[in-house]
């Protein structure tokens, strides 16, 4: 018998390679018609722009053996992302930075100062935030607060910031320099042929059988072990109930030149309905293009998911994290299966910590065997 892992994007592909290179044969099968799972990119066939089709994906870790392990399949550019906000018709550094600061609060302030500038503002009073927007006066302040952040956590998450874990915001840093890469990580690039080419790159194994454009629940095959990296709620037909996602509306836009002249440019004010734009001609900053060729541009909508939609961010309310122990517990309860990623573990985790995660489960399960 052989092994079965569900999805071929970074996390499924991740283990199907450990596996078949310690002699396990395995099928991967995945319901879209592509690789790479919500990592994919594709060339426009236009203008020849490598597009992010699930939204702006940048690869940072601070794990030297995951950035060797994805060097490994594919070649990576530098690359340093830089995002601006639009704010009430202006344009300001993130994350917040000296640069904001001084821009937000119309100062020229030196790091001491700002830090103590902030350190007034800041509520000191709570020791361990809890909620999102508890973290947030206690790290930025008011101010900084309502016009960065509360807008666009609404419109992101769709409920407010009171009700939101602090984990979401200490996703981000606050620096009192000059420094506007939007990641700290000492590891950080993009893959110069995308991120579908290095999955395609794992997957390449002589004792790796790919189907695309299959479900798992289409399978009348018996499996030695089962690596799920589907959502949780749907591997138990939703019979607990449904576990919150938020999905992403994309709107294409097709100009030309250079549209915004960065890749991403958030809208934190929610009287403006997308939260942010991405413009992915400036992904790959290496390629040369003038200004008389075809941009491609996405405005970037969240709402709730719907049965049918794409699930693309877990929500984690105190509701799902009850129905989530729930489901945890069924999920221990079956032995010949192994939950994994994003989904399968209803966890807010960005590439690099997905492949660190499956190189483990690998190494676990090869131990086990
Ligand atoms: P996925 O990529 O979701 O792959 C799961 C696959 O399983 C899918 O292809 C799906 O079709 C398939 N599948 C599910 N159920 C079934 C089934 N029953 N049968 C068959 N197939 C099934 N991370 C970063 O490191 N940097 C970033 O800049 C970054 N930006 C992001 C931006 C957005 C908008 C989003 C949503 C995520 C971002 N991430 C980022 C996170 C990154 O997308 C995830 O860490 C990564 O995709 C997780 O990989 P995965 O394989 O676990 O899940
Ligand atoms: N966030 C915000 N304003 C911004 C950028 C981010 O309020 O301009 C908040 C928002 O709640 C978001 C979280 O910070 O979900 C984490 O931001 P990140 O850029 O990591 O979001 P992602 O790329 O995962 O969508």
């Amino acid at each position: 018998m052989r092994v079965c892992v569900v999805g071929a994007g970074f996390s499924g592909a991740v283990i199907a390679r450990e596996l078949a290179e310690s002699g396990t044969n395995c099928l991967v099968v995945d319901e879209r018609g592509h690789l790479a799972g919500n990592c994919h990119t594709e060339r426009d066939s236009d203008s020849g722009i490598m597009i992010h089709s699930y939204g702006p994906h940048i690869f940072h870790t601070a794990d030297q053996d995951v950035w060797e392990y994805v060097n490994r399949f594919g070649d990576f550019m530098p690359f340093r992302h830089q995002v601006k906000a639009t704010v009430n018709g202006k344009v300001y550094s993130l994350p917040i930075n000296l640069h904001t600061i001084n821009q937000f609060f119309g100062t020229c302030l030196s790091p001491q100062e700002a830090k103590d500038f902030i350190d007034q503002k800041v509520q000191r009073g709570m020791i361990e935030p809890k909620s999102f927007e508890d973290q947030a006066l206690r790290f930025v302040g008011k101010e900084i607060y309502e016009e960065f952040f509360r807008g666009y956590t609404i419109k992101q998450w769709g409920v407010q910031p009171k009700d939101l874990p602090a984990s979401i915001l200490k996703r981000l840093p606050l620096r009192f320099s000059y420094d506007d890469n939007y990641f700290d990580h000492p590891f950080q690039g993009m893959p110069k042929d995308g991120y579908t080419k290095i999955v395609k790159n794992i997957l390449q194994h002589e004792k790796i059988e790919l189907r695309l454009n299959c479900a798992f629940e289409e399978l009348d095959e018996e499996f030695e072990h089962i690596f799920y990296s589907g959502p949780l709620d749907r591997y138990f037909r939703y019979d607990l109930g449904r576990l919150t996602y938020r999905t992403l509306d994309f709107e294409e836009i097709r100009t030309v030149g250079d549209f915004q002249g960065v890749a991403v440019m958030n809208y934190p004010d929610d009287r403006i309905p997308f939260t942010r734009i991405t413009e992915h001609r400036h992904f790959a900053p290496w390629e040369e293009r003038s200004d008389k060729q075809l941009t491609v541009v996405y405005r970037e909508y969240s709402r709730e998911q719907k049965p049918g939609d794409i699930p693309y961010y877990p929500v984690r309310l105190l509701n799902d994290k009850k129905l989530l122990s729930r489901y945890q517990e069924r999920a221990k309860m079956e032995m010949s299966t192994t939950f994994v990623g994003r989904l399968g573990t209803y966890q807010y985790i960005d590439m690099d910590t997905t492949i660190g995660n499956s190189l483990e489960e690998s190494k676990n399960y090869l131990a086990r065997k």
